[in-house]
């Protein structure tokens, strides 16, 4: 079954981001050593966590949840691309190989799914989660009369006759799904607490039901558990078609308690901060939940989605609109991942594009932060449009991720500035969160225009540079505008707060259109990040052995 049927608004209305035009097949011997510059980009991090905090029956769940992780992985591969066997094996050149496996196929993901690998076609906007010679317009009118060809948990393909039908995910990756779904079980047998034991159990039926409700609801209700798993098709980053699809993924994570218990006192703020939002009553009258929580982890294992190419810093989940309502949402900060983005990535960014004198403004702290106010913004705004016809993911279906991601961010400084004028965020010097904030946009940006943070970076550094947020020397070094930085952030977050509730899809894409393009100043200034070798993502070292376990 479906678990998200709903009317859709169908809006016959062209993409207006067509992007990614292949650069020609080079030779294979040019194109080689190229792939290992490519490769370079990605820093090696080893997870290799404290584990002190688990118990002796929790390092006996981790296998068990890796194991569920990699099925997760493999299902991933399909919905990217398809069996990564013949690929591999065609691929004779070991950097070739690493960079497919970084991308999960042979496209590019920092070059906006640009092919890397001689001879393979561009990669379909939908990727593998519809058939390739479908228009959008065929989808719309289709979901008409079959709602389930947009559910996040279907794949699209045809029949023998050639009309589209939708198949269940436990159907369309039954292995990969029925084993995970066994590993979570025997993990559930030998968890340490019944919130735990109940979440795994539910989390197995979701994977075999594609009913993910019940599962999403056990997470939210679990509090005291060390040792967490985030497993599943999770976020919808892969369909760049509609952002209708969830990509499989899996986070295998332990908590880390100090840093969760300095988080979790800011939730209690968001009922309060949804009313000061700058935007008319209409678009703040949802209330955000109450008792959702903030929590720091550090990654044991990645997989899937959650592995492919740039790493999330942190996440906001569930995505489904109907638990965020009722149970709010948790937000997940990747504690580890951020402080090796913030010494191996951001530091050296900073010193090559911030004004000297303001280098000293970028910490991890406010890395830390403007992170975590980030998660918390998203449960901040509405999930509904104001004519109560969608939701506003159904309204602005593939600029929706952009849209929200740039909305978490510069609600997010948002937050802190009014957390900061009520005395609630101790002794910070704000400088710090947003020089901190525009180093941080130049590392997001070089994520490329395909991914939804890319984009909603661009918008924002456009939109900053617009109402003079910040300056740009003639050398080439940025300065944030401490007073103009502010107030460039409250009008970016009324204009993505209004479209959001107006839910009107072509404002939206003529806005992302608009803003959502790098200038030849900006390519320019980016290409001296990559000459001093900066890296620009990290990829994991991870599993059993290097856990120890
Ligand atoms: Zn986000």
């Amino acid at each position: 079954m479906p678990a998200r049927p709903a009317p859709f608004l169908l809006l016959a209305l062209l993409c207006a981001s067509c992007r990614g035009t292949p650069p020609p097949a080079a030779e294979q011997g040019a194109q080689v050593s190229e792939i290992a510059d490519r490769v370079a980009q990605y820093t090696v991090v080893r997870l290799a966590p404290d584990l002190s905090a688990l118990g002796e029956s929790e390092r006996r769940m981790v296998p068990l949840l890796v194991e569920a992780a990699q099925a997760m992985d493999r299902a991933f591969w399909k919905q990217a691309y398809g069996d990564p066997q013949p690929l591999m094996h065609s691929l004779q050149d070991p950097a070739m190989r690493r960079y497919a496996e970084i991308n999960y196929g042979p496209w590019d993901r920092l070059e906006e799914d640009a092919p890397f690998v001689p001879g393979t076609p561009p990669k379909p906007k939908g990727a593998r989660l519809y058939p390739e010679d479908m228009s959008r317009e065929e989808l719309e009118k289709a979901a008409e009369a079959q709602p389930e060809l947009t559910s996040l948990y279907t794949v699209v393909r045809r029949d023998e006759n050639g009309a589209l039908v939708a198949v269940p995910y436990s159907q369309a990756y039954a292995e990969e799904y029925r084993l995970a779904a066994e590993r979570l079980r025997e993990a559930a047998a030998l968890a340490p607490t019944p919130d735990l034991r109940r979440y795994l159990e539910a989390r197995a039926d979701a994977l075999l039901s594609d009913d993910y409700y019940e599962s999403d609801l056990a997470w939210m209700e679990m509090k005291d558990n060390t040792l967490d798993v985030v497993i599943g098709p999770i976020e919808t980053y892969e369909d760049q078609l509609f952002g209708y699809k969830a990509a499989s993924a899996a986070h295998v994570l332990v908590k880390d308690l100090d840093w969760s218990a300095r988080l979790e006192r800011y939730a209690a703020f968001l009922p309060d901060l949804q009313r000061g939002l700058p935007v008319p009553d209409a678009y703040k009258r949802e209330s955000p939940g109450s008792d959702a929580d903030l929590g720091a982890y550090d990654t044991l294992y990645a997989a899937g989605d959650a592995n492919a190419a740039v790493k999330a810093l942190a996440f906001n989940l569930p995505n489904d609109e109907k638990v965020q309502l009722e149970k709010g949402t948790r937000r997940v900060q990747l504690k580890s991942t951020m402080r090796a983005k913030f010494e191996k990535i951001l530091v050296p960014i900073a010193g090559v594009l911030i004004a000297e004198g303001q280098r000293g403004h970028v910490t991890f702290d406010a890395f830390f932060a403007n992170g975590m106010f980030h998660e918390v913004a998203h449960g901040l705004g509405i999930k509904n449009t104001l004519d109560g016809r969608s939701t506003v993911r159904e309204a602005l279906k593939e600029h929706y991720s952009a849209l929200e991601e740039g909305k978490a961010d510069v609600l997010g400084l948002y937050m802190e500035q009014a957390l900061h004028e009520r005395g609630e965020l101790g002794d910070v010097d704000l400088r710090d969160n947003y020089v901190t904030f525009l180093a941080s946009i130049f590392r997001s940006i070089r994520f490329g225009a395909s991914s939804a943070h890319g984009v909603a970076n661009l918008i924002r550094f456009n939109f900053f540079q617009e109402q003079g947020a910040f300056t740009r020397s003639t050398d080439g070094l940025y300065s944030v505008d401490a007073e103009a930085f502010p107030k460039a952030v409250t009008n970016l977050a009324e204009r993505l707060l209004v479209l959001q509730g107006d839910g009107d899809y072509a404002a939206v894409a003529a806005f992302v259109e608009r803003y959502g393009a790098a200038t030849a100043t900006l390519e320019a200034d980016l290409a001296r990040l990559t000459a001093a070798s900066i890296p620009v993502d990290i990829v994991y070292e991870q599993g059993l052995d290097v856990l120890g376990l």
